[in-house]
């Protein structure tokens, strides 16, 4: 078996049934994700528009998942809207009516999350509850037909304390069931809570993690100067 074979069995031996694992293959060659695909894996997640395209095009033959989970520039949603799975992403409503747009314009439905703020660092991108909360009472959300909103996402602060991570995620899940009790409750559809990284995932499991994102302890370590 070969090392990421062997990376992603032990990975999913310790996935509860209901959690699924998004594959983060940014930066790794398309040969990478090949490989991984070949032990099984079919979720990948991308976190630039113009890596997600080329692996895409490179990999067109296999059934893959392509999920985009880094910020998404409201002009770079055509580029994906004809075969992106899921974006994890969203975090304001005219991105919302741009996907809208290129996926009426595809003839398709595209899963979305909206993307929380939770970390304690200011640099993560994402909405707060009631930012969201703006959104989905607006009249502009209501008209949308070719986005459907599935969850939310989230990224716990890049800390080792742990109780730190484990409270934010926490926070996460409050903010899904707070949308899922007032928005989304005939929706069934309304059931991932994308949280958790190759550093804190399991703390994201036991939070109530639907969707976890890990990277490098399937690929290794990520190296920028060689992308
Ligand atoms: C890179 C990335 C991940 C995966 O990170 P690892 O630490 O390598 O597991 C998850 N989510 C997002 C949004 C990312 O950009």
């Amino acid at each position: 078996m070969s090392e990421i074979a062997g990376n992603i069995s032990l990975i999913k031996s310790k996935l509860p049934d209901n959690v699924k694992l998004v594959a983060v293959s940014k930066t790794h060659p398309a040969e990478a994700v090949k490989e991984a695909y070949l032990a099984g894996q079919r979720i990948f997640g991308e976190n630039k528009v113009q890596e997600l395209v080329s692996k895409y095009e490179e990999l067109k033959d296999l059934d893959i998942k392509w999920h985009l989970i880094g910020h998404l520039q409201t002009n770079k949603v055509k580029y994906i809207a004809s075969f992106v799975d899921m974006i994890h992403s969203v975090d304001s409503l005219k991105l919302l009516e741009e996907i809208d747009k290129h996926s009426e314009k595809n003839s398709r439905v595209t899963d979305c999350l909206l993307q929380f703020h939770i970390a304690t660092e200011e640099t993560k991108f994402g909405l707060d509850l009631s930012e969201a909360e703006e959104i989905l009472n607006s009249a502009g959300f209501k008209g949308l037909k070719n986005v459907k909103i599935c969850g939310v996402m989230g990224m716990a602060s890049f800390s080792d304390d742990e109780s730190l991570i484990r409270t934010e995620f926490s926070e996460l899940r409050s903010i899904y069931n707070k949308l899922k009790q007032t928005y989304f409750s005939d929706h069934t559809y309304f059931s991932e809570l994308s949280m958790g990284m190759s550093s804190d995932w399991n703390i994201a499991i036991e939070e109530g993690s639907t969707m976890i994102r890990v990277g490098s302890i399937i690929f290794g370590n990520r190296n920028y100067l060689l992308k």
